[in-house]
């Protein structure tokens, strides 16, 4: 039912979000004509959304503007699957509010009672459960940080000295720095490179952008407004994230050009050693309570290794470690992948390169997104700085539509036989981008057959498509090879059929040792355990976080915490960091030195991943892809959904570890 008003709360509990220029909000000036025409642009859910809550206005989620979404289909619909006549309607209320919002001084209206919030919130989400609320209050952040902690070390255990190293100013590095600081605790932030970044300081290869939503991969507690793409570029995001780190005062924390190379845990102290060394070889020693790994998954680069490849006379890096050095024009350059990096490499070098060779083992499936590479409208863009946390609703929603939303495409059914799919609902997804795939290769019958995926989608990373894929391997001076790679010669590379590719640069697009966890440090826990061996490869964690044996070890981005098809990194990273500040909370307040999680807890935890994983495309197709290790186990993926992980980071199940040692 639709409230005639919003109510008011007298007082939040946390942290007020903070403000400044991730909410830029400038003052409504236009005329009539332009607030009309500026909402052609708009996305109109969130706008919605966002005019009544700046104009306290509850008439403007009426039944009949509710987008319909989800469930959606490979394609997510454009406002959230509205009929025409539904996104006509919501232009002209929308268009009405903006004209009454500027009549009444652009002011905001006075902060809802978070009943209101949920009033719409339930507009945008067709009436999620409850269970939802405080998941979609934590990524809305209105009117407070909800991801920031309740309590501050000088509360719970001013007289206790307590310090945590992190390793890594990458996004899950800054995350868990924000909220040690939000908390109070003492900590630094070793980083191996010479600024804040990671991934997105490393990458600078040609065409490097997100294939995520950008609006939904941005901090819940460092929302921006004016993102200028829907899939920025490498620069913006590194900017961005450069810009985090000055605004929330991490910086200062954080040591540059400086590796941590081991850990090891003291049993008679209850402390970690850290071993660092800078670039130029000097070392350091420091002594903490806590670690928290934050060091990635998705950067040590797998180079593979082919015969001769020492041999070849030209130029050859990795797309990680792009060499700016190299002029690429008029030259034959060789690209080995077909994943997300050579995916926007490979257009992006198209128009500079004499002869592009591109050497595929195995199709990418594709996602259609014709606006992949264009720019925020300008309608939007002005209304993205001119309307109260429209910024945020477009967050929320764009998190929203990604959610749950292509999980039930990517369910492995055990009874399913048929080939090149996994259940009746993947077939399907497999249907409509065979579809999207045949439009494109009209009169390709050749290109078709290469380009046409043997797996289940879903298997492997799915990649964003606006066409130019298949435009540039249409062209006469790129050759799709599939044969396979046999050797390198001084000259180029040879394949199986015997044919010798020349070329004057390989590039190796060619993925990472994802499941290298942590990897090259050595980590030494309880009785001296290395973590490795103990490992043997095979990653496993509590809740993906903590191991037993190791106290006070978290690790961010951790085994079974990435999600690959409904959501981002920088989600699953916030809820670890969050869970992680937590745990220590709760070691703060019981004036404990070491909390370990049970051996017992952690194999229930992986047994009920492992089984989850087993009911997903990628758990059960017979294809490589970097969601599992060498043991065929999925130890990179979280198979459920993006609620669950929330729920299970929000309060650590004490009856899941132990707490040693007293802070005397
Ligand atoms: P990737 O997805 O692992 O792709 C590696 C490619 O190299 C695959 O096509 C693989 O073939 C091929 N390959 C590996 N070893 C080979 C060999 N010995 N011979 C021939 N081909 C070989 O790596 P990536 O493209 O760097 O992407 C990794 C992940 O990083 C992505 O899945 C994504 O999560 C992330 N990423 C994100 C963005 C973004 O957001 N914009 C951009 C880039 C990367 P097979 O398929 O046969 O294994």
């Amino acid at each position: 039912m639709t409230p005639t008003t919003f109510t008011t709360d007298e007082a939040h509990p946390r942290e007020v979000a903070r403000p400044g220029h991730y909410d830029a909000c400038l003052p409504i000036v236009e005329d009539d004509d332009f607030l009309e025409q500026a909402v052609q642009s708009a996305e109109l859910p969130a706008l919605l959304a966002a005019l009544a809550l700046a104009n306290a206005d509850p008439s403007l989620l009426a039944d009949e503007l509710r987008p319909p979404l989800p469930p959606m289909d490979s394609v997510i619909a454009p406002q959230g699957g509205m009929s025409t006549e539904a996104q006509k309607s919501a232009r002209r209320v929308a268009a009405n509010a903006l004209k009454a919002f500027r009549d009444r001084g652009s002011v905001p209206a006075a902060q809802p009672s978070e009943e209101s919030l949920a009033h719409i919130m339930r507009f945008l989400t067709k009436d999620a459960s409850d269970d939802y609320l405080p998941l979609l209050r934590h990524e809305l952040g209105i009117p407070n940080d909800y991801g920031a902690p309740a309590w501050k070390k000088s509360e719970v255990a001013p007289d206790i000295d307590f310090s945590v190293a992190i390793i890594g100013a990458g996004i899950s590095g800054m995350a868990a720095a924000h909220r040690l600081q939000q908390a109070g605790i003492e900590y630094v932030v070793f980083e191996k490179n010479t600024e804040v970044g990671g991934t997105w300081w490393e990458n600078v290869y040609p065409g490097c952008r997100l294939d995520t939503p950008n609006f939904a991969y941005s901090y819940s507690f460092a929302q921006k407004a004016d993102w200028p793409q829907q899939f920025s570029t490498r620069d913006e995001i590194e900017t961005y994230l450069q810009d985090v780190a000055t605004t929330f005062d991490l910086r200062p924390n954080v040591e540059f050009g400086t590796e941590v190379t081991s850990l090891s845990f003291d049993d008679d102290s209850g402390t970690w050693t850290v071993t660092t060394e800078t670039a130029d070889g000097i070392r350091g020693i420091r002594r903490v309570n806590a670690v928290i790994t934050a060091v990635g998954q998705l950067n040590r680069p797998n180079i593979p290794q082919i015969p001769g490849l020492d041999s070849f006379a030209g130029r050859c890096f990795h797309s990680s470690q792009w060499d700016t050095s190299v002029d690429l024009s008029g030259l034959r350059v060789a690209v080995v992948g077909t994943g997300a990096s050579a995916y926007q490499i490979v257009p992006s070098i198209a128009g500079t390169v004499q002869h592009l060779s591109v050497f595929q083992r195995n199709a990418p499936w594709m996602l259609p997104t014709p606006g992949y590479l264009a720019d925020i409208p300008a309608g939007m863009a002005w209304l993205l700085r001119h309307v109260p946390h429209y910024g945020r609703w477009y967050r929320f929603w764009q998190f929203w539509i990604a959610a749950e939303g292509r999980l039930p495409f990517v369910e492995a059914d055990p009874d399913w036989t048929e080939e090149g799919s996994t259940s009746a609902n993947n077939a399907e997804l497999r249907r409509q981008l065979l579809t999207h795939l045949s439009r494109q290769l009209e009169g390709h019958p050749d290109l078709l057959e290469k380009m046409t995926p043997k797996y289940p989608p879903g298997a492997k990373r799915m990649l964003r498509d606006n066409g130019m894929w298949a435009t540039t391997l249409m062209q006469s001076h790129v050759d799709l090879v599939t044969d396979g790679i046999e050797a390198v010669t001084p000259a180029g590379i040879r394949t199986v059929d015997g044919v010798l590719h020349e070329v004057d640069v390989i590039v190796f697009a060619t993925g990472f040792r994802a499941s290298d966890y942590l990897e090259p440090i050595t980590i030494t826990g309880r009785g001296g355990k290395d973590l490795h061996e103990s490992w043997g490869g095979d990653a496993r964690a509590y809740m993906g976080i903590t191991v037993p044996s190791f106290p006070n070890l978290f690790m961010l981005m951790g085994p079974n915490t990435g999600v690959v098809v409904n959501g981002s990194a920088l989600y699953m990273a916030e809820c670890a960091a969050e869970y992680t500040v937590e745990c220590l909370g709760e070691l703060l307040r019981a004036r404990k030195q070491n909390i370990e999680p049970h051996a017992e807890a952690m194999d229930e935890f992986c047994d009920r991943v492992d089984a989850g994983n087993r009911l997903r495309t990628w758990g059960v197709a017979d294809v490589h892809t970097w969601y599992r290790n060498r043991f065929g186990r999925a130890t990179q993926v979280w198979p459920f959904s993006l609620l669950e992980f929330y729920q299970l980071t929000r309060t650590p199940d004490l009856s899941a570890f132990d707490l040693t040692g007293d802070f005397r």
